[in-house]
């Protein structure tokens, strides 16, 4: 039987400043993650999927499973992909070379995926991913879905739900996004591409 934990963030609660503020780090993760996990672990006994991993239940389950389930591997992906000392502020090798390859350059995949990130209606995800053969696409993803569900591997993502920025930016979402590139762990991003 699975009990699924509240991940630990790999750095300090403040070690994102000024981009998320320490308040909005103890709400986002401390909060609101808190809350999918305890939902999606009360929710699991009884449903057939009690021993399933993870991204097993996000591409099997429905209604309120699917929802906390998304929203857990969500903000794991998410929490797990930035750093306060970032090593460097671009991708390097083979993650460069397929972002080059797919959106011309590095600068236009930012500016194509902080776009798809602001035009995004209501709550949800912008995600980089690779398909099966490698090649890189950017999608939007309403409320708690994640690209696993089309057969994508995730490798970077931006929440958008207001609760990511509203503390720190208010309105202004394409702001908090433009921001969100000084603290991505782009060896992490690189290692999912693997
Ligand atoms: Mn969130």
């Amino acid at each position: 039987m699975n009990k699924f934990e509240l991940m630990a963030l790999p750095y300090a609660i403040d070690a994102l400043e000024p981009i998320i503020s320490k308040q909005t780090l103890e709400f986002h993760h401390g909060k609101h993650l808190a809350a999918y996990v305890n939902n999606l672990n009360a929710l699991l006994p009884g449903s057939g999927l009690e021993e399933a991993h993870l991204e097993e239940i996000v591409c099997k389950a429905s209604g309120g499973i699917l929802n906390n389930a998304g929203q857990v591997l969500n903000h794991e992906l998410y929490f797990g992909q930035f750093t306060g000392k970032p090593t460097k502020q671009e991708p390097t090798g083979r993650l460069a070379e397929a972002i080059i390859r797919d959106f011309g350059s590095i600068e236009a995949f930012k500016e194509e995926f902080q776009k798809k990130g602001a035009t995004l209606f209501g709550s949800g995800w912008v995600w980089l991913s690779a398909d099966t053969e490698g090649k890189l696409v950017i999608t939007q993803e309403t409320n708690a879905s994640n690209p696993v569900q089309k057969g994508l591997k995730p490798l970077l993502t931006f929440d958008v739900w207001e609760h990511a920025y509203y503390l720190d930016y208010q309105n202004r979402r394409p702001d908090h996004l433009a921001a969100l590139w000084q603290i991505v762990n782009w060896d992490i991003v690189e290692q999912r591409y693997q």
